[in-house]
């Protein structure tokens, strides 16, 4: 159906470009629109500090008859979504192009939480080359401090999560959909999540992974762009820019409510099936780290 856009619309959309332009993103394709946005979001950020550190509690691997097994293509936020940046295009080497990417974003100041108290950028850590991707929110306030991604509680119950996969934290690749701490874990607002969203778009291009675990609704919403509960995303596959993409929930989540563990091993079972991989004979039991 053809839409015919008013001139604010336009307006909004040439700036939109511009904007993109000035990341080094010139190649745009369109999709349809997906309907509103609006996912009943746990706070994730917000919950990084409130609960005790903790492990995932694995149950042995077994199949998810449960879950839809359909991949679905993900519809997109915006009738136009980028798709080629230019800056690490010809970089063959992706650690060479992630540190592209890094220079790109340099002291950023794109959006207001530049001047909401973030000591500095976190940008992603991990693999160049993993195959298997974690994507969260927001830094918190040790992610601040440190410059990495998940490095609080929340990041210790995911390095346990990764750990019961059977693989170390340095074989995946770790970031967040918006680089900067929210003054006081606040959920990141939407002009922040699109102003930064680019930078992950591109980071995902880069390390190409097979399967990205979108952690949490805020990172679900602004990959997917899909209105969901994280009920209904998670214990599918969705398609995500030549990716296979799962939803689970949050580790701060988690920590918050850790009888939920048992339903986000059942997601990261799936994706090790996906992946194939075997978890180690001692995630079967129920480690508590
Ligand atoms: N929560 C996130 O979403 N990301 C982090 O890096 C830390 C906590």
């Amino acid at each position: 159906m053809s839409q015919t856009l008013n001139p604010q619309m336009k307006e909004a959309l040439a700036a939109r470009v511009r904007y993109y332009r000035e990341l080094g993103i010139y190649d745009f394709y369109r999709r349809d629109v997906a309907s509103a946005l609006s996912l009943e979001a746990p706070n994730t950020a917000s919950e990084a500090n409130l609960a005790s550190q903790d492990s995932i509690a694995p149950h042995p691997v077994e199949e998810r008859d449960d879950m839809a097994r359909k991949t679905v293509a993900a519809p997109v936020a915006s009738d136009v979504t980028l798709v080629v940046s230019k800056a690490e295009k010809d970089v063959a080497d992706p650690v060479a192009a992630l540190r592209l990417i890094r220079e790109d974003i340099g002291d950023c100041k794109r959006c207001k939480l530049s001047e909401q108290g973030r000591k500095q950028i976190v940008f992603g850590v991990g693999d160049a080359r993993a195959e298997l991707m974690f994507v969260g929110e927001a830094p918190g306030a040790d992610e601040d401090q440190q410059g990495e991604p998940f490095v609080g509680r929340a990041g210790q119950l995911l390095n346990n999560m990764i750990k019961a996969m059977g693989i170390a934290r340095e074989q995946v690749y770790i970031a967040n959909v918006v680089k900067c701490r929210p003054p006081s874990n606040r959920t990141p607002e939407r002009d922040e999540c699109d102003t930064c969203s680019p930078f992950l778009m591109r980071q995902i291009a880069v390390v190409q992974p097979k399967v990205i675990v979108a952690l949490g609704a805020v990172a679900a919403k602004n990959l997917l762009a899909v209105q969901s509960s994280l009920g209904d995303l998670r214990g599918r596959w969705f398609e995500y820019r030549g990716c296979k993409l799962a939803v689970t929930y949050h580790p701060a989540f988690l920590l918050r409510d850790p009888r939920q563990k048992a339903e986000a091993w059942k997601d990261l079972q799936m994706v090790m099936k996906e992946l194939g991989w075997k978890a180690p004979v001692n995630s079967e039991t129920k480690g508590e780290a």
